[in-house]
Order: C-alpha cells, then sequence, then structure tokens
C-alpha cells in the first residue's frame, strides 16, 4: 500500500504491539481493514459510547450508529469532542478519505458520501477492532 503521509514504524511504537491484539494492531497501526461481516460491533445496538481502543479516546455514540449494510459497523455523524481527523487514501485505485482517531491517530476506516441524508449524507465505515463500546450506565 502506498500512502501520501508517514506510515506508523513497528519499530518506534512497540508499546502498541504489546497492548493490542494483532488485529486490532493491524488495523489501527498499520491501517489495516478487518474482514466483512467480522466485526464485533457490526451488530452491536445498545445504548453507550465507542471509544478508541489505542487510547480511549471518545469517537462516536450508539445515537449515531446505524445499519448501512456494508458489513462494517457505520455511523453519519461522529462524536462532538472526536475531532476525527481525514487524510486522503489513495492505496488502492479509488481515492478514499481515510479516518483517524483525533487523539492518537489511530486508523479507524474511512468516510463515503453515502450516508442518509437528513444526517448530512455521510456514512463513516469503521474497523470494529479499532474500537471500544461501553454501554451506557457501565461507563
Ligand atoms: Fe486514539
Amino acid at each position: 500500500m502506498s500512502h501520501d503521509y508517514p506510515r506508523f514504524d513497528p519499530e518506534r511504537d512497540p508499546e502498541w504491539r504489546s497492548r493490542l491484539s494483532l488485529l486490532q494492531y493491524q488495523v489501527t497501526r498499520e491501517a489495516g481493514t478487518e474482514g466483512p461481516n467480522t466485526g464485533s460491533l457490526n451488530m452491536e445496538e445498545r445504548d453507550g459510547s465507542y471509544y478508541c481502543i489505542c487510547c480511549g479516546h471518545a469517537l462516536f455514540r450508539s445515537e449515531m450508529k446505524y445499519h448501512s449494510g456494508c458489513g462494517w459497523p457505520a455511523f453519519h455523524t461522529e462524536h462532538p469532542d472526536a475531532g476525527i481527523r481525514r487524510l486522503t487514501d489513495r492505496s488502492t485505485e479509488r481515492v478514499r478519505i481515510e479516518v483517524r482517531c483525533g487523539s492518537c491517530d489511530a486508523h479507524l476506516g474511512h468516510v463515503f458520501d453515502d450516508g442518509p441524508g437528513q444526517f448530512g449524507g455521510e456514512r463513516y465505515c469503521i474497523n470494529s477492532a479499532s474500537m471500544d463500546f461501553i454501554p451506557e450506565g457501565d461507563e
């Protein structure tokens, strides 16, 4: 894959390798993608919040999640304090907008323009492996 921004250097972040599962590491620190319809949070419907698996930064809330049918958790809006970063991803033929944690720069997924119109028309397509879900009341 080629990206027009610096890639993570595994030699420089050994801490992430020890703190994350292999899948979590590959997704968040190497901009990988979990298989479609394999993520643990695809079907999560409880009230609660979604946090960055790396740093605990709040990313989404349950009321922002919807069923897009794309195979990954989808959100139409980000948490007001998330500050999610957007970068141009030219790693495939189709240029996409990559989204990263606003706090630790973890790769989360991509954002597309085919989301529900009443919420602004965006679809955050996010890897389950990049997030930790905490149900309402357990926070
Ligand atoms: Fe983070």
